[in-house]
């Protein structure tokens, strides 16, 4: 099976690694200039819990995947949200009537982008919790352990996803299908939802936000509202549970040192952040539900002014 990943930051390049690494024929695909050239010049470097390795996988821009006629069986999307429609936008030519894509974006509603382009039988949702950070362009860190779960979104597409799931497990990335994806993602969405900006706005990392007093009355009422929220699309968030499973991002002999992903992009890289697919959907959904949702809605509004006051791109 060919697989390609669109989006080959830090997520796409330890995806790549791992799959290459399981003797999978694995191309990446990406649009950030420094991104293609050091993977060209150097290989893929991996910092894989200290020890180094290099390891050469080819990359594509966009447009030179089309003169390729690269035509993979599994595309992964991996970009930023921002970034999400104007790749599968740029390798439309490549995915054809057969080719199978899956999203591994954080947040909400990217299935309202990618079915807009890819029929729904052949699309799978799907989040993850591995994680993984660039050290440079070309420098890639793996963090951790991971797992990911993911689900057709039609069913007579399952067969489908239980080949994908094993053909990623086969590479040791933990992959299941699951029954209930839309719980998943919001579970997921409310973690970082609910800590992400916060230490964005604060400019603290989670042990240091979690160790204030008002962090967990503010968690529990970003996880209110995206709850709320999920309930209209008849998802039940099970709200204590997931209150208590943010809690543990604090601790700082678990994940409680690291500054989220939000905080990375906009202020170590001043780049823009993914803020609307994580609260600000949830502030427009709540709008459209007749549903109140002040924290998501200031606190997106907040993010983007400081991305503004920031100069971020
Ligand atoms: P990333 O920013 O590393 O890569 C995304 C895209 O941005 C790639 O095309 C990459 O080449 C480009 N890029 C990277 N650094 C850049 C820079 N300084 N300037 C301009 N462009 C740059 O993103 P990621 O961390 O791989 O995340 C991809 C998706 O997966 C996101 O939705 C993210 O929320 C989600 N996710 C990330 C992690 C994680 O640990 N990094 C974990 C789970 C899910």
């Amino acid at each position: 099976m060919k697989i390609a990943i669109a989006g080959a930051g830090a997520m796409g390049s330890r995806f790549g690694y791992m799959l290459s690494k399981a003797g999978m024929d694995v191309t990446l695909i990406d649009q950030w200039e420094p991104q293609v050239t050091a993977i060209r010049a150097h290989g893929l470097q991996v910092n894989d819990k200290g020890e180094m390795t290099t390891v050469q996988l080819p990359i594509y821009y966009p447009e030179e995947a089309i003169q390729n006629q690269l035509q993979p069986d599994l595309i992964i999307l991996f970009t930023k949200s921002l970034q999400l429609e104007g790749m599968v936008q740029a390798i439309l030519p490549i995915i054809s009537k057969d080719t199978k894509v899956l999203c591994l974006l954080n947040g909400l509603g990217h299935e309202v982008i990618v079915e807009k382009y890819v029929p729904k039988e052949n699309f799978f949702l799907g989040n993850t919790m591995w994680t993984a950070g660039l050290e440079g362009p070309g420098k890639v860190k793996m963090i951790g352990n991971g797992s990911i779960a993911l689900q057709e979104r039609m069913p007579e597409s399952r067969e489908t996803a239980v080949r994908i799931a094993a053909l990623l497990s086969e590479a040791g990335l933990n992959a299941a299908v699951s029954e209930h994806i839309m719980y998943d993602i919001y579970k997921k969405a409310c973690a970082n939802g609910s800590t992400n900006a916060l230490c964005t706005m604060l400019e603290a990392n989670l042990y240091t936000v979690g160790n204030t007093t008002c962090a967990v009355d503010i968690v529990r009422a970003f996880i209110d509202e995206y709850a709320d929220v999920a309930a209209v699309e008849g998802v039940a968030l099970d709200r204590d549970a997931i209150t208590a499973y943010v809690k543990t991002a604090f601790d700082p002999n678990g994940i409680g040192l690291h500054f989220p992903s939000m905080y990375q992009d906009l202020i170590t890289n001043n780049r823009l952040t993914e803020v609307d697919c994580i609260n600000g959907i949830i502030a427009e959904k709540g709008k459209a539900y007749g549903i109140s949702t002040p924290y998501c809605a200031f606190m997106t509004q907040l993010i983007h002014c400081k991305e503004e006051i920031a100069g971020a791109k």
